[in-house]
């Protein structure tokens, strides 16, 4: 069989992770880059995703006509049949058909999908979730994302827009979300949710490590990993609460799927994912009917950063 490559990307709103994968899966290239925040239109977007592309055959060194397929996780409500982005939070996207500008210019076939459900299906494939049929995806990071597994197939609602049970809401009377309700589980439980909780307490006047490290709204996985070995009191604090509500949420969504296994993802859970699955642990039995708790396994991702990339090539595959 002839050398053949599948290209595929994370695009986030900050970044872009790319990977090159040889005809074994095997990836053979990677590229990690910063984009620009804010203020780019549809256009540049498509531009971005075109150059980075392009960079990445050009720096790999692989032959352009040897790319069989690019596919792609983004943020946001995305039809991947169509290939068009309905919605992103994150990104200028409305109603933005991305698939027939790069399927033009490269000549292969292009697949999009919401990040997190993507990354669900990379772990489902080829990480933490192998073998499972149902699988819950938690996605702790910036948001609090969902991906479904049911029956072996993703599930993605009506018009691509479920799992969105970040935005379950565990205290009608709790800290505003940024859905607009309050106590949503990602206003508890996700770097903002955590972010927020810190810097009132060092409003407060408590000392807190992790309160500098807090910009435009959150800390960087990193500081959240330093802050809580460092025993830092107010993090600890924003951590047990944050793995108290993933509990809560987890033992509703135990309750309601009876899925065969929850998987913990995202940039959190890749920093300090041990910690939290330990806390989430110990508190979700409280949660759950124990007549299904026994046939449920908890687990972290196993791709890390890479099960988005991961979660595309099994999209165009
Ligand atoms: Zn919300």
């Amino acid at each position: 069989m002839a050398d053949f490559y599948n290209i595929c990307l994370d695009i986030g709103g900050t970044k872009v992770l790319g990977a090159i994968f040889d005809k074994n899966d095997k990836i053979i290239y990677r590229l990690k880059k910063k984009t620009k925040e804010g203020g780019d239109n549809s256009d540049s977007v498509e531009k971005v995703i075109i150059s980075v592309v392009e960079e990445m055959i050009n720096e790999s060194g692989i032959n352009k006509k040897d790319v069989r397929a690019i596919g792609v996780g983004a943020p946001g409500v995305v039809d991947s049949g169509k290939g068009v982005v309905l919605f992103s939070p994150n990104l200028p996207w409305r109603n933005y058909d991305i698939k027939t500008p790069i399927e033009k210019k490269f000549g292969v076939p292009f697949m999009i999908g919401n990040d997190v459900n993507v990354g669900v299906l990379g772990e489902y494939k080829y990480g933490a979730a192998r073998g499972f049929k149902n699988v819950v995806g938690f996605f702790v990071g910036t948001g609090m994302g969902g991906g479904l597994i049911l029956n072996g197939k993703l599930f993605t609602g009506n018009e691509f827009k479920a799992a969105e049970y970040g935005h379950m809401i565990l205290d009608p009377e709790g800290p505003l979300c940024n859905c607009g309700q309050r106590g949503c589980l990602e206003a508890f439980s996700s770097k903002k949710g955590m972010s927020a909780y810190i810097l009132q307490q060092a409003s407060r006047g408590r000392e807190t490590m992790l309160a500098e490290n807090i910009e435009n709204g959150v800390f960087k996985s990193k500081a959240l990993k330093k802050a809580l070995a460092a025993n830092d009191e107010v993090t600890v604090e924003a951590v047990d609460r944050a793995c108290h509500y993933l509990a809560v949420a987890t033992g509703n969504m135990i309750n309601t799927i009876s899925p065969d296994v929850v998987i913990y993802g995202g940039g959190v859970i890749e920093a300090v994912g041990d910690i939290f699955l330990k806390k989430i642990l110990k508190e979700v039995d409280k949660y759950c009917m124990p007549s299904i708790r026994p046939t449920v396994k908890l687990k972290t991702a196993e791709l890390g950063d890479d099960s988005v990339i991961y979660g595309a090539l099994s999209m165009i595959k």
